[in-house]
């Protein structure tokens, strides 16, 4: 089924994605960098993007920057005195990434952080930043619960939530699978789904980055 899956995932791309020169060279200098191909795809960009949009968000925070891809369509969707800020663990990555952002001329807009993300989530609680809009957990799932329990903390009543790769090939729901990614995001949306403050639905995926899905939770 996966080449069926990419054949219309491509279709779809030709059909309702416009090239994007900085886009496509963030891509672009993460394969030459031999960077995993983790980052999301051009339909789940635009999905980001119009998520973005349709809830108004300026203040966006994602975990796991990877090269960029995601932060440069996140930037691009939110208004001039809007900011992304980006956590990101390794240094190679942050690095990349920097550059990419700063070919986009989007730097004013971005905040990358390099640490792990939830030393950089308690610092920015400590530093009682404003709360975020929109916030993209897309960084290590096994701590996705942890993550859950610190961007609460960054939050308003408002904020959406959207929370990749929670699927995980369909291992989600196998009590058995002790691989801790699973039982990471297993954990997550029992903690999801037990938070009388938060509504939550999940969204199974197949596409080019095969099958897979999100969560997306509106803080009450
Ligand atoms: N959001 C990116 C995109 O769509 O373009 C893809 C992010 S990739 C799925 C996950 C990223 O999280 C990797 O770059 C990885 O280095 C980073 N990461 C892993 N563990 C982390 C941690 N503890 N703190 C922050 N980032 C971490």
């Amino acid at each position: 089924m996966q080449a069926k899956w990419t054949e219309n995932d491509l279709f779809l791309f030709q059909h309702l994605i416009q090239e994007d020169a900085d886009l496509e060279n963030a891509l672009e200098q993460s394969h030459k960098n031999q960077f995993p191909e983790h980052e999301v795809s051009k339909t789940q960009g635009m999905l980001l993007s119009i998520l973005i949009r349709m809830s108004k968000s300026k203040r966006v925070l994602e975990l796991g920057t990877l090269a960029g891809y995601s932060t440069i369509w996140m930037a691009k969707a939110i208004p001039d005195d809007g900011v992304v800020v980006s956590l990101e663990s390794e240094l190679d990555k942050y690095e990349l990434a920097s550059k990419n952002i700063l070919c986009t001329g989007l730097q004013d807009r971005v905040d990358l952080i390099c640490g792990p993300a939830a030393q950089s989530l308690q610092k920015l609680i400590d530093a009682e930043v404003e709360p975020f809009d929109f916030i993209f957990i897309d960084a290590d799932k096994p701590n996705n619960p942890l993550y859950l329990r610190l961007c609460l903390q960054l939050s308003h009543s408002g904020t959406v939530i959207f929370g990749d790769n929670v699927i995980r090939e369909g291992e989600l729901c196998n009590a058995e699978n002790k691989d801790p990614k699973v039982m990471g995001v297993r954990q997550y949306i029992q903690d999801l789904g037990s938070c009388e403050h938060l509504d939550s639905t999940a969204i199974q995926t197949v596409g080019i980055k095969g099958y897979d899905g999100f969560t997306l939770t509106f803080v009450k």
